[in-house]
Order: structure tokens, then sequence, then C-alpha cells
């Protein structure tokens, strides 16, 4: 489904990626880990355009992404969730959700709001369809946010850290939404903190420093990783 090949991205003088390979079939679950800094939001961004590499390819479902790429088409195949749940304020939950469809897909809006009601309640939150997001907690927020992009019935989803401006008691609302959106056979590539759910829901673990994809492996095997850079790491976050 991702095909990554030597990939190098830079911002100026800084290398922020280099040399990364990977290759994620359809289906798996990758937790991408790593200090601050070292490249793991350029990485995913990298994955839908948002940031363009400058070296390597990168292939998403069989479509190379390159200049003249399509780019509309592309990011409609990639669903993408913030840590910030980018909603639109000014529009209900349920107008949030169906408003790509709507627009880009020309969804009829009865049909489209039967299935946005549908992806509301496959993330808990039918009840609040006609409120706005302010009105929300930021676990419901977030969980708005991963249907929106569900809506667009997406190949591969990408969270950058969805769960890092939660309270810690939202957290687990929606990680429970990943992990059922995981169990679904979503292809998914996770930035995140939470060290349960890597270890739980991953197939795979993507460790980054300094830019380098350092260690590519499942789980298991990451966490007794002799690597004193995973050794390091690990010793702060667990
Ligand atoms: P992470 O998500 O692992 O914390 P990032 O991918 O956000 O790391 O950033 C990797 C490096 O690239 C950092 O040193 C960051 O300052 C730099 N960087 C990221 N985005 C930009 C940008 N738009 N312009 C300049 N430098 C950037
Ligand atoms: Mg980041």
């Amino acid at each position: 489904m991702i095909h990554v090949e030597n990939v190098g991205k830079t911002f100026g003088e800084f290398q922020a990626l280099q040399g990364v390979s990977v290759d994620i079939p359809a289906g798996q679950v990758v937790v991408v880990l790593g200090p601050s800094g070292s490249g793991k939001s350029t990485f995913i961004r990298t994955l839908n355009a948002l940031a363009p590499h400058d070296s390597g390819q990168i292939t998403v479902g069989g479509v190379i992404l390159e200049d003249g790429a399509p780019l509309d088409q592309i990011r409609r195949r990639i669903g993408m969730v913030f840590q910030n749940f980018n909603l639109f304020p000014h529009l209900s939950v349920l107008e949030n959700v169906i408003l790509a469809p709507r627009d880009v897909k020309r969804v009829p809006r009865a049909e489209a709001e039967r299935q946005g009601l549908d992806l509301l309640r496959r993330v808990g939150i039918e009840e609040q369809a006609h409120k706005y997001p302010a009105q929300l907690s930021g676990g419901q927020q977030q969980r708005v946010a991963i249907a929106r992009s569900l809506a667009m019935a997406p190949e591969v989803m990408l969270f950058d850290e969805p769960t890092s401006a939660l309270d810690p008691e939202m957290i687990k609302e929606v990680l429970d939404v990943m992990r059922d959106l995981a169990r679904s056979g979503m292809t998914m590539v996770v930035v995140t903190h939470e060290m349960g759910f890597a270890r739980e829901v991953a197939d795979r673990i993507l460790f980054f420093d300094g830019g380098k994809l350092m260690v590519d492996a499942p789980p298991g095997e990451f966490f007794h990783s002799p690597h004193p850079r995973v050794q390091q790491f690990l010793g702060k976050v667990l």
C-alpha cells in the first residue's frame, strides 16, 4: 500500500529525513516513535505530500507522489488526523463530517447524512451530531475528526499524535476508536507516545532518530531492542 524508497527531505540546509526506506502492506498498523524533532511528523506528512519529499520515491496505492501527481485524488485516499482536531468551528458535528463527501464526491445530502450518522455511531457520538465543536470535549472532537476522515472512505489513515492534546481521561476513548479501526483492517500509520497502544495494536514499530529510520521491528522485538538510542528513548517514556 505504501512504498517508501531512500526518501530525503530538507528544510533549507537542515536534513529532516535521510535515506528512509519502508514498505507498508495493506492492513498493517505501523506506529512511529522517536524523540522530539526526529522527523516523525515530517515522515508522515511526506506520505500524503503535505511535506513533499525532495529525494527518493514514495508510492501510495500504486500512485507515485511526484510533481504533477493528482494531489487532490491522493489526499482523498489518505485520511489524516492531527493533534489539534482542526474541525470547522462554524459547522455542526454532522456538517463537519458530510462536508467533503458533499463537496468533493457530490454525495446527495440525505445519503451523506445517513452515512455521516453511521460514522458518528461508529465513533460513539451519534447523539452529538447537531452540536458545534466547541460544545464537545477534546476526546469527542477528536472522534469527530476521525469520523470526518473516514467519511471519504480512505485506504490509509495517518495520525500525528492524535491524543497529545487531550486530558488523560479522554485518551482512552480515542485510542479505543483507533483500535477498532485497526481491527477493521485499515492501513494505519500512527505517531504517538502511547506505548500501550504501540505494544498492543502495532504490527510494526518504526523508530526515528535524527531524521533516520533507525529501527523497523515488531513491538515484541522493539521493546527489547539493545540499540542505545532506543534504550535511551524508552528510559524517558516508559
Ligand atoms: P517530530 O515530529 O519527530 O517532533 P518533525 O518532523 O516535526 O519532528 O521535525 C523534524 C525536524 O525538522 C525538526 O528539527 C524541525 O525543527 C524541522 N522542521 C520541521 N518542519 C519544518 C519546517 N516547516 N521548516 C523548517 N524546519 C522544519
Ligand atoms: Mg511531530
